[in-house]
């Protein structure tokens, strides 16, 4: 027997209230059974979003939320400006390409957050673009954008709309979607919402309806206001995921019942923890000056490889956390600690990492790290 641990930034572990909650026999969706489902959906999201506005959920993974971001605000012809610092933030050219909006890209360095004066000096020049693409928390990299500082420059923009990928970083740290002037806020199940993969959500403002009231790229399903129309009625378009609709109340629930600053201040500590315990076994974190609280990359020592630290965490330990993608594959690995992630997950991946690294020859000593970890967790 070997016990499995999932440390991966997504999927991420489900938590057994949640996974109780979906293995019920299966409701109609049209039936009266469902609608306290949806007004409850639709009451907590707007209380995770922190949203006055309608929070539309499709079936679909993260990168629904992000196409969907493009088709229902843009028409073909229009430009964006999205920041490329890793392999999501370099999704969005991907996605506007088709379908025919052009897109201006800040490229960013691996392991560096945006510059945000580069935004404002672009919009300035150019007031034509129609929308800001970001990441909020780039997963690849485990760096945080500064998005506060973004959302103060688009914010008095009419013509611009500032579209977040939220989808490691809601649910993980403060994005306050109305207070700061969030235009659309995209999260996805299967990171922070600790669920299982197969939703999306998306928080659309005011300024960002009277965007898509004038947008003319195709779209058929993934039509945010045929979806919103709906939910005021409480009711879906399509056939919702009934499961994970179910599965999202019941984690909502769970966030609600551990307040929302709660919820802010475990993450921030298990990934200060993580960081200091990674560095603590005389490693580094990836990110220079703004580490994600959802994901942390570590560069693998000189001389060792992160893709045979990623396998030999599995095979030794039955531990899944993640390798590097594209340019960081070998150089890093990455340890999630978002959603349903606590005290004794981050102990677990810090001693695996420990322990399989001293395996492969890298002589730190033993629970140097996981030290260093213990003295953040102890905090009060
Ligand atoms: C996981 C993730 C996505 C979505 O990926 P899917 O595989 O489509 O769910 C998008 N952006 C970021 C930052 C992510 O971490």
């Amino acid at each position: 027997m070997k016990k499995q641990y999932l440390l991966a930034p997504g999927p991420t572990p489900v938590p057994p209230e949640v996974l109780l909650a979906m293995s019920r026999p299966i409701i109609h969706h049209r039936s009266p059974d469902f609608i306290p489902v949806i007004q409850d959906v639709r009451k907590d999201l707007k209380w995770l979003f922190q949203t006055e506005q309608e929070v539309i959920t499709v079936a679909g993974s993260g990168t629904a939320g992000m196409e969907a971001s493009i088709s229902n605000f843009m028409s073909p012809g229009d430009k964006i400006l999205a920041v490329n610092g890793g392999k999501f933030g370099e999704r969005w050219a991907k996605i506007a390409t088709a379908f025919g909006v052009t897109t201006i890209e800040i490229k960013v360095n691996w392991g560096e957050s945006v510059n945000v004066s580069e935004i404002k000096a672009h919009l300035d020049k150019d007031p034509s673009i129609r929308g800001v693409y970001v990441q909020a928390s780039e997963t690849s990299t485990g760096v945080a954008h500064d998005v506060k500082s973004i959302a103060e420059i688009t914010k008095t923009r009419e013509n611009t709309i500032l579209v977040v990928d939220a989808i490691t970083a809601l649910g993980v740290t403060n994005l306050p979607m109305d207070l700061w002037g969030i235009d659309i806020l995209i999260t996805g199940s299967q990171k922070a919402l600790m669920l299982p993969p197969g939703l999306a959500c998306i928080g659309v403002s005011e300024k960002a309806w009277k965007h898509q009231s004038q947008a003319k790229c195709s779209r058929f399903y993934l039509d945010l206001k045929r979806e919103k129309d709906n939910l005021l009625k409480d009711t879906n378009a399509w056939t919702p995921a009934v499961t994970l609709w179910i599965g999202l109340a019941t984690s909502l629930k769970m966030m609600r019942e551990e307040g929302l600053e709660n919820v802010f201040a475990r993450h921030s500590k298990l990934a200060r923890a993580t960081r200091e315990g990674v560095k603590g076994f005389g490693l580094e974190v990836f990110a220079k000056n703004a580490p994600s609280d959802a994901v942390t990359a570590v560069l693998a020592p000189e001389g060792f490889d992160g893709e045979a630290l990623y396998k030999n965490l599995r095979k030794q330990y039955g531990i899944t956390a993640a390798g590097g993608q594209d340019q960081l594959k070998g150089k890093v690995f990455r340890l999630s600690h978002m959603g349903y992630s606590d005290t004794f997950d981050i102990i677990t991946a810090i001693s695996g990492v420990e322990m399989a690294l001293y395996r492969m020859g890298y002589k730190h000593p033993l629970g140097s790290g996981v030290a260093k970890a213990q003295a953040v967790l102890i905090e009060d």
